[in-house]
Parts: C-alpha cells; sequence; structure tokens
C-alpha cells in the first residue's frame, strides 16, 4: 500500500526559511497527485523530505503507516526521477537501469536483466540499452531515468520537474506517456512542477502551494472552478483569471468600484451571509461575453487593446477606461469572425453564476465556503 501522509510537517532552514509550514496532506494509494506552486513554493522541499534527502524538522511523514522521518533514503520504498536526470555518465543505459538494484537488492542477475528489458520496453528504449547518456537526446534521457524508478518496482515514485527540460512539444508527448505507465502499473505518485497546465492535464489532484503553505487540495476541475482563494484563482487557469476591485452595497445588491453590476438575489444571498464589503471579484475569460450597448444594466465599457488569434478563438486584450488598473491585464475570448479596432470602446457583461468573490483582507472565496478540498490555513506568514 502506497499511502502517504504528510501530518503537519515543516521544514526550516538556517536563517529563519520556512520552506514548508504545518503541511497536511495524504496521498492515496494508486493516486497521481501534483504539488504545483511558484518557485520557491515549498514542492521540492516536500518532495525531498518523503524521499529522505532532507531532514523534516516538525511533524510526521508516514509511508503505508510507517512513520519513515528517520529512515535512510535507501530504505524508503521511493524511486525519484530529477528534473536534471541524474544519470551515470560512464555507464550504459543499461548499467544505470540496473545499478540500483544491483546496490541494494538480492535479486539475481536474470532476474535484474527481466526487469531492466521490461522497464526498457515500456519507455520503448530497448535500442538504447548498450548506449551511454552523452549519446541520448534529452527525451531519451528522460526515458532512462524513468525507467531506472521503474525497475526498483516502488511503492512510490516521486517526479522532480521531470519534463522542465524538453521542448514544449516532446514534454505534451512525455505527459501522456508518465500518465499512461502510471495507470499502469497503479503506483502513488507525487509529481511536482511550476506549470499549472501540466499540474491540471496529469493529476487525479492537485495540491497548490504558495509559499510553504498548503492552498488547496482537490482534482483538477474543483481548484478550477472552485479556487478557495485569490492566489488559487489566479495560479490555476491560463489565461488568468480577471481581476476587479468592488465595493459592495448590500442595501440593493450592487457592486461598485471597476465598474458597477447588480447581483442576483441568490448570489447576494450568499454574499450577505458573508457580510464583508470590500471585495476582488475574479471573472475567468470565457465567462465574460460580448454586451449589446445599453442592453442590460449590468454591462460595462471596455476599450479593446490587443486582438491574439489562436485559431478556434481569439484572445482579446482590453482595459477598463474608468478605472485604476495599473499592472493588471484583462482578457476575453471573442469569436475570430468578430474585429474591433484596436481602441473602439464595446461593452461586456457576465453570469454572476460564474463569478469567484474574495474577500480583500483574507483573500477567501466567500461564494464556496464549503468547497471540497478547502484548506483553512491559507495566510503565508500563519
Ligand atoms: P520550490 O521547489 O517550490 O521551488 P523549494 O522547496 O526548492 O521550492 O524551496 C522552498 C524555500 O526554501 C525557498 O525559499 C528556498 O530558497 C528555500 N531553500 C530550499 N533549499 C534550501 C537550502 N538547502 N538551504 C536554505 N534554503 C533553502
Amino acid at each position: 500500500m502506497g499511502t502517504i501522509t504528510f501530518d503537519t510537517v515543516s521544514k526550516s532552514y538556517e536563517g529563519d526559511i520556512d520552506a514548508v509550514k504545518d503541511l497536511d496532506l495524504e496521498v492515496k494509494d494508486g493516486e497521481f497527485l501534483t504539488l504545483v506552486g511558484p518557485s520557491g513554493s515549498g514542492k521540492s522541499t516536500t518532495l525531498r523530505m518523503l524521499a529522505g534527502l532532507e531532514s523534516v524538522t516538525d511533524g510526521e511523514i508516514r509511508l503505508a503507516g510507517e512513520v519513515v522521518n528517520y529512515l535512510p533514503p535507501r530504505k524508503r520504498d521511493v524511486a525519484m526521477v530529477f528534473q536534471n536526470y541524474a544519470l551515470y555518465p560512464h555507464l550504459s543505459v543499461y548499467e544505470n537501469m540496473a545499478f540500483g538494484l544491483k546496490r541494494s537488492t538480492d535479486l539475481s542477475k536474470e532476474e535484474i536483466k527481466k526487469r531492466v528489458n521490461q522497464a526498457a520496453e515500456m519507455m520503448d528504449i530497448k535500442e538504447l540499452l548498450d548506449d551511454r547518456p552523452k549519446q541520448l537526446s534529452g527525451g531519451q534521457k528522460q526515458r532512462v531515468a524513468t525507467g531506472r524508478a521503474i525497475v526498483r518496482e516502488p511503492e512510490v515514485f516521486l517526479f522532480d520537474e521531470p519534463l522542465s527540460n524538453l521542448d514544449a512539444k516532446l514534454r505534451k508527448h512525455m505527459r501522456t506517456e508518465l500518465n499512461r505507465i502510471q495507470q499502469d502499473l497503479e503506483t502513488t505518485t507525487i509529481y511536482v512542477t511550476h506549470d499549472q497546465e501540466e499540474a491540471m492535464t496529469m493529476s487525479d489532484r492537485i495540491a497548490i502551494l504558495h509559499q510553504g503553505v498548503l492552498q488547496q487540495v482537490g482534482t483538477p476541475t474543483e481548484v478550477y472552478q472552485e479556487p478557495n482563494n485569490l492566489f488559487v484563482g489566479q495560479f490555476i487557469g491560463s489565461p488568468s483569471m480577471n481581476i476587479f476591485d468592488v465595493v459592495y452595497d448590500p442595501g440593493d445588491n450592487t457592486l461598485t468600484g471597476d465598474f458597477e453590476y447588480q447581483f442576483s438575489q441568490e448570489v447576494a444571498t450568499r454574499v450577505d451571509d458573508h457580510g464583508g464589503t470590500h471585495y476582488t471579484l475574479g471573472v475567468r475569460p470565457e465567462d465574460l461575453q460580448l454586451a449589446e450597448v445599453g442592453s442590460d444594466a449590468n454591462t460595462f465599457e471596455v476599450v479593446v487593446e490587443l486582438i491574439e488569434p489562436l485559431g478556434r478563438d481569439n484572445l482579446m486584450y482590453f482595459d477598463l477606461p474608468e478605472a485604476d488598473t495599473e499592472g493588471r491585464e484583462y482578457v476575453t475570448f471573442v469569436d475570430p469572425n468578430y474585429h474591433p479596432d484596436v481602441g473602439e470602446h464595446i461593452y461586456l457583461t457576465f453570469d454572476d453564476q460564474q463569478i469567484h468573490l474574495f474577500d480583500e483582507e483574507t483573500g477567501l472565496n466567500v461564494l464556496n465556503e464549503e468547497s471540497p478540498g478547502r484548506v483553512e490555513r491559507i495566510a503565508a506568514d500563519d
């Protein structure tokens, strides 16, 4: 059983650096969980503590129920794949893949050969077994590094940004391959990436970290549709969610600020339950629509800044003529046959069922306080 539990795990480095703070996370047996967050958010540290490459400052890490805090790396049934592949340059591909088995198991030569051949078959690198790493492309090295993890038949795979050094096309291809292999082997996997798209496309569940603090854990759909807080809302999704500063008046259910908008009674009631007035409104690009001038009270005026063709849709960047939008970027999808002029004033609208409303002070999404995978402790300086 490859269940992994992080029980209030923290890691501090010298100089008051809290790389990971009070992490509570359970990864289920056979699950593919991705740790995602910007650079420096504590992803690698989390993975390295589980692998035994970093000590744990506080809390417990359990593998299949057993506390592993003090077990040396080779006694933990985990296999890690690194971004830089970490292959031995003087050994052949075969020897690289067999090395760990020869050193830390008492498997027979025959058994080792069988496992290496099976893994090589799986990774489609059988014809490379006699080559040295320097003869291989980046993609091939990545396959060898993954093959070397597979031959160990571990309870857990750990991947630390394994595709970052590959070009975009190969990266997409390898995502699918890694997913296929993980599903075939049903090995519990923790995958680290800073790339939210990679996290969204590969994972059963995603855990989002920010400044060492877990922000939310959920399926890709949950974290996309029901972000716990402003950080998750902006980090997950590309292009990023549009962000507006608004003030809510519970007297007549209206927003003022970057523009005016009147909530439906249903949404207003949920906002009233929260009781605040100052919010950050998040609307995803696909949830904004073009509106006829003056067709509805809930339209707002924007200025077209740039049209970027994507093929099936165009991306339209815009600005708000009446608001202070310094440092913010606004974007929506429009039909490729729609050709407004740059500088043209047009109107947009949205349905309040599709919005996200974050408390200005805490950043919490007040419209989905019951969301699955909610993690209450979200402040990075807790
Ligand atoms: P990520 O993988 O999300 O980029 P890391 O886990 O590598 O983040 O780092 C988290 C924080 O811990 C960062 O602030 C980083 O500078 C710090 N850190 C990581 N390793 C060390 C170390 N060996 N010594 C001191 N600080 C470190």
